[in-house]
């Protein structure tokens, strides 16, 4: 490639990113860092109305949280800013109004209600929608007129009516669009401010922006954008339209399919690399069967060759399995800082952080071989945690059990295990798989009505281990409650 590679991921501040939104910033950095070339973070704030409060520094923190970090923009500045679209309407005037002087826009005074009436016709006779170039041709002295009665104007461009505009996209080969198709477009509305086509392109332009690669649905402004460069005599980047996501029904990705904002997998408990990860494969493959890439990995493997076509589909459960493959494959020290914080949120797990920090340490690897997110990491330890366990005692009975047979087991383990001075998975293994035997049952029998006894539960973590990180005190207790429930 002979130019530098720069490329930008240009959010509009309307709301905190989904899914596709960070999808496409990865790919872009990832698309960066294959090339050792820049990436650059631009903020679509032009539209005024649109704005939400508070959402630069959501997308800002979904880029760190990810750990996409980039090489210009906010906070970190660069030669080509600002890199807020509202701190350069200057440039995009100027561009307008010399679009305007060469003769490829125009002033369009048109009132929203005369388009809205435009537009109840056009549906009426079952026409293409699209500006009808009422303004297109006015005389000096009409214009003269329009704005003595103080009409702010917004600048249209003036798109050629006939003709072709062919690109190859570097994912969907080769693209054609008619011109004919293609409508006068607003480029400055009657407030100063630019719209996306103009801001974008100009801005591409003075960033030098080398490849655009941006969601499928901006598919269609990229002919308009084409004509644009053209018109303003700049040589346009190369684009590459990224595929669309979809849910597991095939349909557009929406909240029905669960969380669609970042934030929201941040709050439910995903690691930053199985998201990195996972987001990757959405639309991109290094082969047909390789799954789990480590960030350097997917940088080193990274090309526009390899994204499909054909939409990605969201699935929830990889999701879930993946990031349970990134939970197993942190060391013990790893595991316990990233649970943490979701440890402090739960009541009984935070009490639990902070006045015993060596027993959370303790419990933590058995969570961790089980856990898919970090959300789950406090339900699934909170036996670990409460005082007295509540379960249907009928639980305590394991299958082909009588409930003496039960109460038998329950007492004969408490007093082996009393007796005991080490409490280690080999000792208590060493102890009870003996006591199955002399009781006559098998050891399924045994360690269920023990599990259920320590745990409350029927599915837990190994019970050895299970019992040597709850100690010897705490399991005793809990076996005398347990025998308690059958005599009442
Ligand atoms: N501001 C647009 C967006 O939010 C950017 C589209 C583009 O990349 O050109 O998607």
């Amino acid at each position: 490639m002979k130019k530098p590679v720069r490329v930008r991921y240009a959010p509009s501040p309307t709301g905190a990113p989904h899914v596709g939104n960070i999808r496409t910033a990865l790919f872009n950095w990832l698309f960066a860092r294959h090339y050792g070339g820049s990436f650059i973070v631009r903020i679509e704030d032009t539209d005024v109305a649109r704005k939400v409060e508070g959402t630069v520094e959501t997308i800002l923190n979904s880029l760190r949280w990810l750990g996409l970090d980039w090489d210009e923009g906010p906070e970190v500045e660069g030669k080509y800013g600002p890199y807020f679209q509202s701190q350069r309407l200057d440039l995009y005037r100027e561009a307008a109004e010399r679009l305007v002087s060469q003769g490829d826009a125009y002033y369009c005074y048109c009132s929203p209600q005369r388009l809205e009436e435009m537009r109840a016709e056009q549906v009426r006779r079952k026409q293409p929608p699209g500006y009808d170039r009422h303004c297109r041709n006015l005389s000096e002295q009409e214009r003269k007129q329009k704005e003595a009665e103080g009409i702010s104007p917004v600048v249209r461009f003036k798109a050629p009516l006939e003709g072709q505009v062919r690109f190859t996209d570097l994912i969907r080969g080769e693209v054609v669009f008619e011109n004919n198709t293609m409508d006068d477009l607003v480029l400055l509305k009657s407030d100063g401010y630019p719209t996306y086509h103009l801001a974008s392109v100009v801005d591409d332009h003075l960033m030098e922006i080398s490849h655009v690669l941006r969601a499928e649905e901006w598919l269609s402004s990229t002919p308009r954008h084409l004509l644009l460069y053209q018109a303003l005599g700049f040589e346009p980047p190369q684009f590459a339209h990224l595929p669309m996501i979809l849910g597991s029904d095939r349909s557009k990705l929406s909240k029905r399919h669960g969380a669609v904002s970042i934030v929201e997998y941040y709050k439910q408990g995903y690691l930053p690399e199985a998201m990195v990860n996972f987001l990757t494969l959405l639309g991109w493959s290094l082969d047909d069967k390789t799954e789990i890439m480590s960030r350097q990995e997917l940088i080193d493997n990274f090309s526009l060759e390899r994204v499909s076509r054909t939409a990605a589909i969201f699935n929830r459960d990889k999701l879930d399995w993946m990031n349970g493959v990134y939970i197993r494959s942190l060391t013990a020290d790893e595991f316990f800082n990233v649970a943490q914080p979701y440890l402090m949120e739960d009541k009984l797990a935070g009490e639990a952080v902070i006045l015993d920090e060596k027993y959370v340490r303790d419990i933590l690897p058995l969570i961790q071989e089980r856990a898919r997110t970090l959300t789950e990491v406090a339900e699934l330890a909170q036996f670990f945690f409460v005082e007295e366990l509540e379960y249907d005692a009928n639980l305590l009975i394991a299958k082909n059990m009588s409930r003496e047979s039960a109460n038998q087991a329950l007492k004969a383990g408490q007093q082996k295990l009393s007796q005991s001075e080490v409490f280690e998975v080999e000792s208590l293994e060493a102890i009870l798989r003996p006591l199955a035997v002399e009781l006559g049952l098998k050891t399924g029998q045994l360690f269920g009505t023990l599990r259920v006894a320590v745990t409350g539960r029927t599915a837990a973590p190994p019970l050895f281990q299970t019992m040597a990180a709850l100690g010897k005190e705490r399991c005793l207790k809990r076996i005398e409650a347990a025998i308690q429930r059958f005599s009442r």
